[in-house]
């Protein structure tokens, strides 16, 4: 089948009146149009019923102008908004991974995309500080490298690793997102099914904390959930040092 990949022309332009609703929204994101087109072949491919995951291992894809890592699927949280329960596809990228890769495997992954980006951010759908030794040895090579690197995070590193790990991020990434997503422990309990009960919102406001000491931007979210009262989960995140972003529902990347 020829797939709607194939309407981006040399220069990355689409035929916009090919693409539907969805399309026009993402294309409202900022997206680009590879990531349009990328988008619409995937659920072109979805839509006729074609296999939605491959063999292969995406490590490294880009969206917008970013390059996006994806080393690990675990997770500390079990988020109930999260897309990653239904498939995981982000941006009509597949991003079940086959194996968790090595440094020597995210290097080369990093240098397969042959596309230039404005930044690298660790991301993927998993928790990339589970394997914070590796994330380090990655960033610093990006550093090495002159690149800007983000991570998003749901802030729970502390208590998955049993110490402040923060200051161990210090030069090696720009900017920290944390998932805040709540204004108090029990909403946060509710919406993301933290496993270190009442430890886990307190957890994430002390990341969020310990992180404007060491990271240069920082940034809360919040996830955009009906009844959340959002103004709240704001107020608290800049009660903690960081700035504050709201995220559309299953907006990932
Ligand atoms: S939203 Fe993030 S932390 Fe929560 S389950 Fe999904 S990938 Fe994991």
């Amino acid at each position: 089948m020829k797939l709607v990949e194939s309407q981006a022309n040399e220069s990355g332009k689409v035929v916009p009146e090919r693409f539907g609703p969805a399309q026009q929204a993402a294309q409202s994101e900022g997206l680009s149009a590879r990531d349009l087109a990328r988008i619409a072949a995937y659920n072109e491919r979805k839509h006729a019923g074609i296999t939605l995951f491959s063999d292969e291992t995406t490590i490294a894809y880009m969206i917008r102008d970013s390059l996006y890592l994806n080393i690990t699927n675990r997770c500390s949280n079990r988020c109930t908004f999260c897309p990653k329960f239904e498939e995981l596809t982000v941006k009509g990228h597949e991003l079940q991974l086959q194996y968790e890769p090595d440094f020597t495997e995210v290097t080369a992954a990093i240098d397969g995309v042959g596309a230039s980006y404005d930044e690298v951010v660790f991301c993927g759908f998993g928790e990339s500080l589970i394997r914070l030794d590796l994330v380090k040895e990655v960033a610093a090579e990006l550093k090495w490298r002159g690149l800007k690197v983000r991570i998003n995070t749901d802030g729970q590193a502390n208590l998955v690793h049993g110490r402040n790990i923060v200051p161990e991020l210090a030069d090696l990434i720009d900017t920290v997102s944390v998932s805040l997503n709540a204004a108090d422990a029990s909403t946060y309990h509710r919406l993301c099914n933290t496993p270190f009960g009442e430890e886990g919102f307190p957890g994430v406001c002390d990341f969020i904390r310990e992180a404007t000491h060491h990271i240069p931007t920082v940034v809360a979210s919040a996830v955009t959930l009906p009844g959340l009262d959002v103004s709240k989960v704001r107020a608290l995140a800049l009660s903690l040092g960081a700035q504050f972003r709201e995220r559309t529902y299953t907006e990932v990347g």
